[in-house]
């Protein structure tokens, strides 16, 4: 019998009506059969509600002992929407059995608010399912080594139900969520875009770190590693659509490149509202300012994106890079404090109206001039480009924040990615 791997996102799982037909469409699935673990995430918004509630009582505190409380938190939302979910099929006659993170159990490390999966123990699961059950698992939690609660980081019943799905060598994941699939870009800042029939593992990876929110990146990670065959489609089709039908739904996420042969050069424009820049002007150019700028900055825990370095001029040159707009203020604070003085910099600047807009393809990697038409785009729409970093298959450009739908517009036109596929 195939198993299946079902995971419903907090919208689906959003009201006794909705948890009620997620059941229904379980039960199609295992009446169909097949062998069935569902991840739900918690009721949509339950997660922030819990979590705010801590900061009611705790506005600024950062602590393991704190995280560690946050954790145990925020797991209860998922307790509850699973059990819901085993009590709404047993309604629909199926038997049902609920597990959270510890009972499975999902081991972790001990990173409270972002621990990692480090093994899944598959037996009680796997027993239920030879008994006729349908398992549910509870998403984003697991257990560490000293039995302490743990979640994964927001978003991450995505990267439960994909390592579940990994650790039982399930014939497919399925995510279920509040849109139809991947789509070449977000359709509320492109009208046109359109949903990908398939999509590369590779492709998503880049989708999802450049900011397409469909996925947690981890998620896709953990499919690439174990070649986990992974689909994102609605749940808001009527539950009883045909099961042929709706298997092949939605966006696959593939990991054979011939298969993507014949299609696009540019699969898809991914973007993010959420960087800000820094520049050091008048640096002195002398080997090492790049380690004696960035090393202060990591040692920060502060992340680093793109990265540009000008032609000095006189001896001197400007530096600039991206950090998450949340740590803005902290690394011009940083720099001021610890390395302007040291290094002899005339000044730092910051610029928290930008963002990165990003093209996407495995075919850029076997085209030329691709980067060319997306330069040529922009300066035809009059943006300037402020910095510019490339990987194999995508290439990602820093601009005004005001021009973003135009870029994303443009560019969407540009590669052709407003005409339906055939
Ligand atoms: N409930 C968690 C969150 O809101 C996990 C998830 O939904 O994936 O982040
Ligand atoms: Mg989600």
């Amino acid at each position: 019998m195939p198993l299946i791997v079902h995971k419903y996102g907090g919208t689906s799982m959003g009201s006794p009506e909705r948890i009620r037909n997620v059941a229904k469409r379980v039960a199609k699935w295992a009446r169909a059969g097949h062998q069935m673990v569902v991840v739900p995430s918690a009721m949509s918004g339950e997660t922030n509600r819990l979590l705010a509630l801590a900061k009611e009582l705790a506005p600024s505190r950062t602590s393991p002992a704190y995280n560690r409380e946050l954790d145990m938190l925020a797991a209860t939302g998922e307790q509850a929407s699973s059990a819901l979910l085993a009590i709404a099929l047993q309604a629909e006659g199926m038997e049902s059995v609920s597990y959270a993170g510890w009972q499975v159990p999902i081991r972790t490390d001990s990173s409270y608010t972002k621990a990692r999966i480090e093994s899944i123990d598959d037996q009680r699961v796997r027993a239920d399912l030879n008994a006729g059950k349908v398992v549910i698992v509870t998403g984003f939690q697991g257990i560490d080594e000293q039995g302490h609660i743990t979640t994964l980081g927001r978003g991450g019943s995505d990267t439960s139900a994909v390592a579940v799905a990994a650790a039982m060598k399930a014939d497919e994941c399925l995510i279920y969520t509040d849109v139809d699939g991947v789509y070449t870009t977000d359709p509320r800042v492109a009208p046109a875009a359109r949903r990908l029939t398939t999509v590369s593992f590779e492709e998503m990876l880049e989708m999802a770190s450049l900011g397409s929110k469909v996925l947690q990146i981890r998620s896709v990670e953990f499919a690439g590693k174990y070649k986990v065959p992974m689909r994102v489609l609605s749940s808001f089709t009527p539950w009883d659509i045909d099961i042929h039908e709706e298997a092949k739904s939605g966006t696959l996420i593939t990991f054979e490149e011939d298969e993507k042969m014949e299609q696009a050069v540019v699969s898809g424009i991914a973007f993010n509202r959420d960087e800000a820049k820094i520049s050091v002007l008048g640096v002195p150019d002398t080997p090492g300012i790049a380690y004696r700028i960035l090393g202060p900055v990591a040692d920060a825990n502060i992340e680093v994106d793109v990265i540009i370095q000008n032609l000095s001029k006189d001896g001197k040159t400007d530096f600039s890079f991206t950090v998450h707009r949340n740590d803005h203020a902290r690394t011009i604070e940083l720099l001021k404090d610890k390395v302007l003085p040291a290094l002899g910099a005339q000044e730092v600047v910051g610029d928290a109206k930008i963002c990165k807009v990003s093209i996407v393809g495995i075919g850029m990697r076997s085209h030329v001039g691709v980067a060319s038409t997306m330069f040529r785009t922009l300066s035809e729409e009059g943006i300037n480009i402020q910095m510019i970093s490339t990987s194999e298959i995508k290439t990602s450009v820093v601009i005004d924040e005001k021009y973003l739908e135009l870029a994303v517009r443009a560019l969407h036109t540009a590669f052709d990615l407003d005409k339906p596929a055939e």
